[in-house]
């Protein structure tokens, strides 16, 4: 909601081409996800027509690029998201998942401004390479199945205990996914307020 006032308050701004290319990004970015913002941006567009200093883009076309750019870009970290957690498990003795998910969610954060989104890009992957890679050490589902049936109650204790060490891996990955988060927010900070001085 806050936010909405911001970029209300901003438009005429944007349409003049007079902000900083990050808070253009910002904007774009909320455009992007908020209806009513965007319709308000179409009037600001139809109402300024005559300062088309740069090329004349509607709204609608241009958060068309945004949202495919943005598209792209999730893929990228999805993918990126995935090695990271498939090379943890195969240099499982090593510390480099640390620096792995820091910089995984530096970047997240970085770009997306989002806990929310950095915090899953950075779990769901482990969490199903957690899954698989337990039940491919048992080199089957059916030898995994019956053999680790074996030291539990039920199958609801099985899938729990699954699921309940596979979400453990997620959360410890994205532990140090949030601290490159929280570095990535100070840095942001820190450079605007070198920008505004
Ligand atoms: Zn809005």
């Amino acid at each position: 909601m806050n936010d909405c006032r911001i970029v209300e308050d901003l438009l005429p701004l944007y349409e003049e081409d007079l902000l900083h290319k990050e808070t253009v990004d910002w904007i774009e970015t909320h455009l992007s996800t908020c209806e009513s913002c965007r319709s308000r941006a179409n009037e600001t567009l139809a109402a300024f027509p005559a300062a088309p200093i740069k090329p004349k883009k509607t709204a609608a076309a241009m958060m068309k690029n945004v949202r495919s750019k943005l598209a792209i870009y999730q893929l990228l970290f999805v993918l990126l998201s995935f090695a990271f957690a498939m090379s943890t498990s195969i240099f499982a003795d090593s510390f480099q998942f640390i620096l792995s998910y820091f910089i995984l969610g530096f970047s997240t954060f970085y770009f997306y401004r989002s806990w929310i989104f950095t915090i899953l890009i950075s779990m769901i992957p482990i969490i199903i390479w957690s899954i698989y890679d337990t039940i491919a050490s048992y080199g089957s589902y059916h030898q995994w199945y019956t053999q680790a049936l074996e030291n539990h109650d039920s199958v609801a204790g099985l899938f729990g205990m699954l699921l309940g060490s596979s979400l453990l891996m997620g959360i410890i990955h994205t532990l140090f996914a949030a601290l490159g988060a929280v570095v990535a927010l100070l840095t942001m900070k820190i450079t605007e307020k070198e920008e505004s001085l």
